[in-house]
């Protein structure tokens, strides 16, 4: 898998670490539970859009693009990223956010991410729920290009074969480490949304023969178009590596059944998940994503899908930035002495 022929620039702080959580496992009685750290990739914040920031921004900086384009929900970590990058770079930013959770509180439209964008320099832009975003950035690129300025637009998620090439990277350091530390990891588990880590992930996996499987648990769509998001684009990845369609139907799995009532609204378990995290381990997930896949970590788990022996990673993919956003979600109670 010869990554280094792509243009990519190096900012993300890596490798990962990759650790034991022995209070959760505990909590849960098994199997053995790992977590690999893809919230700590550095980049204000961090998380898993870093990896593929690191290849996208490459392909943008090697075109020439002063101005960067992007979209996701309000409380888009891909955005915050993708900003903060920009910035770091010198480089324009502006972001699409569609407002897909549709909701009028204050912490979700201004605080957490938002805030963020904001701060490194971001020129935001709402749009309502159900806007064709591709179509949107297409035409806000037309008009700044008119303007003189020249524009590189990222995907939602930076979920295209380029972008995925950070998740391929990904695989290949799980691997190693798993390798390093002679651990036999059964399954690799983490939230799937706009499909490019896992695609990558797979397509990292499977090109380099580790058999390390790869769950993915959906937090918008159903599990007949996740699959076949995450399989086309995992396909469209080892096709830009050269090596074809390596992957196969069976290569991908993925599990919607967490989603709850939508994209970006909380569930009675994925707040137990956060609330979990938070006291056996000391780690925030984030409620739109990790949350969502933890809860299904767990409820497999409780349903006996694992063996008390096996070792389980979750890839935590960062996000925790969103809490803010859903402050009252949290009952914080009012001290007084
Ligand atoms: C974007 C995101 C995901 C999902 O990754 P995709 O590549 O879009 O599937 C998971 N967790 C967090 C915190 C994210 O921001």
């Amino acid at each position: 898998m010869k990554l280094s022929r792509f243009p990519r620039l190096h900012f993300a702080h890596l490798p990962t670490p990759l650790e034991p959580m022995p209070r959760l496992t505990e909590a849960l009685g098994g199997p053995q539970l790992w977590i690999k750290r893809d919230d700590c990739t550095g980049l204000a914040g961090g998380g898993n859009k870093t990896r593929k920031l690191e290849f996208l921004m490459g392909q943008a900086v090697a075109e020439g693009a002063d101005t960067i384009i992007t979209q996701g929900a309000t409380q888009s970590n891909h955005a915050r990223q993708t900003v903060a990058i920009a910035a770091k770079l010198g480089l324009r930013c502006e972001l699409l956010l569609e407002d897909r959770v549709g909701t009028d509180s204050q912490d979700y439209n201004y605080n957490g991410n938002v805030l963020l964008d904001h701060i490194l320099g971001a020129a935001l832009h709402y749009v309502d729920a159900g806007t064709d975003m591709t179509a949107a950035m297409e035409t806000r690129a037309a008009e700044l290009e008119r303007a003189g300025h020249r524009c590189f637009v990222i995907p939602g998620g930076g979920s295209n074969a380029t972008g995925a090439l950070g998740y391929v990277n990904a695989a290949l350091e799980l691997a190693q480490q798993a390798n390093d530390q002679s651990l036999v990891i059964d399954c690799l588990v983490h939230a799937t949304g706009s499909a490019g880590t896992q695609a990558g992930l797979v397509a990292g996996m499977v090109g380099a023969r580790t058999g390390i499987p790869v769950l993915g648990i959906g937090v918008r769509a159903p599990d007949n178009v996740q699959h076949a998001n995450v399989l086309k684009l995992a396909n469209a990845t080892t096709s830009h590596l050269g090596l074809g369609d390596l992957v196969s139907a069976g290569d991908v799995l993925v599990n919607c059944a967490y989603v709850g009532q939508g994209y970006g609204i909380s569930t009675e378990a994925s707040i137990e998940a956060i609330d979990l995290l938070a006291k056996t381990e000391g780690i925030l997930l984030d409620p739109v994503y990790s949350a969502k896949g933890m809860a299904g970590l767990i409820d497999l788990i409780q349903r006996g899908e694992f063996s008390a022996d096996q070792n389980v990673v979750f890839l935590h993919t960062g996000g925790s930035q969103a809490l803010f956003a859903y402050r009252t979600e949290f009952n914080v109670p009012h001290y007084r002495l």
